[in-house]
């Protein structure tokens, strides 16, 4: 997997101070789309073990207090960034504890394959959908088109079977 840009303190991807990454590769080519330039699963910089190393020491570095983690892009959902994101979420979940988990993608939930789900069903909220412009309104909370739902993965997954999401 391959990174675009990773902030260690940020105020603006979700609720509370966080770190955000924003992961390379997204398929959906929304037109508007404010990030195109991560588009391309091979741009940007490899994410290796030490950048896991730095978000996981971010998280617990009590001089600056951070909420949670923002997986954004990109799409953290892309079939090929999956295996790395879901170790790191599970890192987040282990190394990490009281911090949460904010994922943006452009699949829709009921689009989600297994191994998406997997990774979905680790994750404190998930913002899905693909931008679109027709339904584009900047009075929106944590989305950018009205198309678009923040998603309370906990509450989904008391309501399904859990062997349904795993
Ligand atoms: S899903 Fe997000 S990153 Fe991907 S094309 Fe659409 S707006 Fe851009």
């Amino acid at each position: 997997m391959h990174y675009h840009k990773y902030y260690p303190v940020d105020v603006v991807n979700g609720p509370g101070t966080r770190a955000s990454l924003f992961v390379s590769g997204c398929v959906h080519q929304c037109p508007g789309c404010y990030n195109q330039s991560t588009w391309r699963l091979d741009g940007g910089k490899a994410f290796d073990s030490a950048m896991s190393d730095r978000i996981i020491h971010d998280l617990n570095d009590g001089r600056i207090k951070r909420r949670g983690l923002t997986l954004s892009g990109g799409d953290p959902l892309h079939p090929a960034n999956v295996p790395q994101v879901l170790a790191l979420v599970k890192r987040v979940r282990a190394e990490c504890p009281g911090k949460d988990i904010w994922c943006w993608t452009g699949y829709r939930l009921e689009e989600l394959d297994e191994a998406q789900w997997q990774l979905a069903a680790l994750l404190d909220v998930l913002v899905d959908g693909r931008f679109e412009q027709t339904l584009a309104d900047p009075g929106l909370l944590w989305r950018g088109s009205s198309n678009q739902q923040v998603h309370q993965i906990a509450q989904l997954t008391r309501s399904v079977p859990l062997r349904n999401m795993l």
